[in-house]
């Protein structure tokens, strides 16, 4: 009751939530409630949890904040909120987020951005929560939730989180099943919780794995227990520092938060090593190659025939696919899919796409031969902290919007586990983010790290 007050006084400012479903948080609350009396229970028994817009919920309409699915309502659960519900939690609602996950600032939602509950010392302006996953950010940094569920391709767990001072961590690609998430880059793709605390990050992130045979890239390996991580010594670990990563025109704040984060872990007794990623400037052509090659072939199922919207003002066949797209799809999402049917067209394949893959496994490499020399990487999450809504900078240029996953891409591209914790305020007393990322499938020791950086 506590959380849906506070989402019905504060969500019309912040637009965080684009449905919500308090009958059903309250029919879950009280089975929570039956089951706690009893002395039973889930890991997530009465967790009110607000879910990111692009996991399918059955019968809760499920927009990936799309216009070509604005009527949409599965049929099915995904895998993910299954589990999330077999552990007991409960569903407040839905959450905006960026059209199809392509974004860094909620702004390409057909629903309507969605406003950082932080504000700038000493001005109103109004600042995004970064994206995709903006409205998992928002309502969790604003107490519109506990946790929330949220998804990764490219840094839209891990950018949020830094923009609002939350912890974000996407983890080994196939620990989660992608199976009734919208995809966007299959190859890509991840789900991770946006959390408080370091704690509550395991704990979500425990209940959301899981092997799953409708998802031909879902591991099979066993899940550790996540929270025994959580305040272990980070004592004697080899904390790596690319080169690479020391850009030029990044505010001076944010190297001192990434100086200031290397002095906390030497602290702790942990080992600071230099090491080298030197694919690292390749890694955003690289995204911007492959995340919309493999958006544009998934976005092709959007025909207006089977599912979601269909143009009233078709003469033929013909018109019904191109007026249903054209009218369903916003500007970022045809502009990913011009991009990604060009580099995958005949004659352009070998230039782009396959070059782009290729460089994806030098990448790859990079990480692998600096797990050499150190456990886990530190850098910066983001190279600024949040930015206002609307700043016309970023909205005339796309790749100055592109430049924001800077830091985030390369582990999306290795598939790695990478988390984002709050570490700091700037002078303007907005949120900076750090970045540890882990070894495949050792989220464990992001966790000792990021609980000893909180
Ligand atoms: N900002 C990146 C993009 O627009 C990443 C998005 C994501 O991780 N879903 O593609």
């Amino acid at each position: 009751d506590a959380f849906i007050g506070a989402i019905e006084s504060a969500n019309p400012a912040l637009n965080a939530y684009v449905e919500t479903t308090f009958d059903k948080a309250r029919a879950q609350a009280a089975a929570s409630d039956a089951k706690l009396a009893k002395g039973e229970g889930g890991r997530l028994e009465g967790a009110p949890l607000g879910i990111k817009d692009l996991y399918c919920t059955a019968g809760v309409r499920t927009t990936a904040c799309s216009g070509i699915l604005s009527n949409f309502v599965p049929t099915y659960e995904s895998t993910v909120t299954q589990n999330l519900w077999d552990d007991g939690a409960v569903m407040l609602g839905k959450l905006n987020m960026d059209e199809f996950a392509m974004g860094s600032s909620n702004e390409t939602s057909h629903w309507g951005p969605v406003t950082n509950p932080w504000k700038s010392r000493g001005s109103n302006a109004a600042l995004t929560p970064g994206g995709s996953s903006g409205g998992s950010a928002s309502a969790v940094a604003a107490d519109l939730c506990l946790a929330a569920t949220a998804s990764d391709t490219g840094g839209s767990i891990r950018q949020p989180a830094a923009f609002t001072g939350t912890v974000g961590i996407k983890p080994t690609y196939g620990r989660c099943s992608r199976y009734g998430m919208v995809a966007f880059a299959s190859s890509l793709d991840q789900a991770g919780p946006i959390t408080k605390t370091v704690a509550d990050s395991a704990i979500l992130l425990q209940s959301m794995c899981s092997h799953d045979a409708k998802d031909s890239t879902s591991l099979t390996v066993p899940v550790p227990d996540f929270a025994s991580f959580v305040g272990k010594s980070v004592k004697g670990l080899r904390i790596g520092i690319p080169d690479e990563y020391r850009l030029d025109g990044i505010p001076a704040e944010i190297d001192a938060l990434w100086e200031q984060g290397i002095a906390w872990l030497k602290d702790a007794g942990a080992e600071i090593v230099r090491i080298s990623l030197p694919h690292t400037k390749y890694a955003l052509p690289c995204y911007y190659i492959i995340a919309p090659a493999e958006a544009s072939s998934n976005l092709a199922r959007y025909d207006g025939m089977r599912y979601g919207h269909r143009t009233d003002k078709a003469q033929g066949l013909t018109d019904v696919y191109e007026l249903s797209r054209s009218e369903g799809f916003g500007k970022e999402v045809k502009r990913r899919i011009m991009i990604g049917t060009y580099v995958l067209s005949a004659g352009f394949y070998d230039a782009y796409y396959v070059k782009a893959l290729k460089v994806r496994r030098r990448i790859a490499e990079d990480f692998i031969n600096a797990w050499n020399s150190c456990d886990v990487i530190l850098t910066p999450a983001t190279p600024s902290a949040a930015f206002e809504l609307g700043d016309q900078a970023k909205a005339a240029d796309p790749v100055a919007m592109y430049l924001n996953d800077v830091f985030t891409v390369t582990t999306n591209l290795a598939g790695l586990p990478g988390m984002s914790v709050p570490a700091g305020l700037d002078s303007q007393g907005l949120p900076l983010g750090l970045q540890v990322i882990g070894k495949t499938l050792d989220e464990g020791t992001v966790f000792a790290v990021g609980a000893a950086l909180e």
